[in-house]
């Protein structure tokens, strides 16, 4: 596993403002993060901090918060962690593969999530988060752990989940998975409600998404 380092916190950093070129961050609401060990082998995680904007963060305002904590007395770091930690905290403790954490507002997921909607198979790429259709988590009430067990849950068998009346969380391998995952699912939100506009959408049967997933499971591996 991938040990705390100026690299991984430069490379969060710069995952955070990818966000904001890819248009899919808003204002401070987004955050990214990060499983890597500590200097006392300690496993865990490192999370951009609340209400600093990406273009003014430096490395040493990434906060690292250990698996399994129940509230930020054991954070490590100058800054105040992100108020959604919890919900990074709950996923990488249940998910061992997931390596990176995005969360996002972006508009068109989150209108799709304010609609309490899944996004289901009417596109083939839907099946890039391992099911056929990518979940809505219900509503639970902003920075609690009631939305960081129901965003959980959600995850439990997909990399991206909507949250209802919230936003989007993406997981990934690593930050540029987990960035890529996030900018899909908005691509795919806007696909959906323009497709939603031009009427009644006609979806993939759950054969063809199984096929799909399968498909997904070998793809863009190089020899
Ligand atoms: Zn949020």
């Amino acid at each position: 596993m991938m040990k705390d380092s100026q690299a991984i916190r430069e490379s969060l950093i710069a995952t955070a403002r990818q966000m904001n070129i890819a248009r899919i961050n808003v204002n401070k609401s987004g955050n990214v993060s990060a499983r890597v060990l500590n200097e006392l082998g300690q496993e865990g995680f490192l999370i951009t901090p609340t209400g600093i904007a990406y273009e003014a963060l430096v490395p040493s305002d990434l906060v690292f918060i250990p698996l399994f904590a129940k509230d930020l007395s054991q954070a490590q770091g100058e800054r105040i962690a992100s108020s959604e930690w919890a919900l990074h905290a709950r996923v990488y403790e249940r998910k061992g593969d997931v390596g990176a954490i995005v969360h996002t507002h972006s508009v068109y997921a989150t209108a799709l999530a304010c609609q309490e909607m899944p996004i289901p198979a009417f596109h083939y790429m839907v099946a890039t988060v391992g099911g056929k259709e990518i979940p809505c988590a219900p509503y639970c009430t902003f920075g609690t752990d009631a939305l960081a067990m129901s965003a959980a849950d959600a995850l439990a068998e997909h990399k991206a989940c909507l949250l209802s009346h919230h936003g989007v969380v993406a997981t990934g391998n690593d930050l540029s998975a987990a960035l890529r995952m996030a900018i899909e699912v908005e691509n795919l939100a806007q696909c959906y409600c323009i497709a939603r506009s031009l009427g009644e959408v006609p979806l993939l049967s759950d054969e063809e998404m199984a096929l799909n997933i399968e498909k997904f499971k070998t793809y863009g591996v190089q020899k």
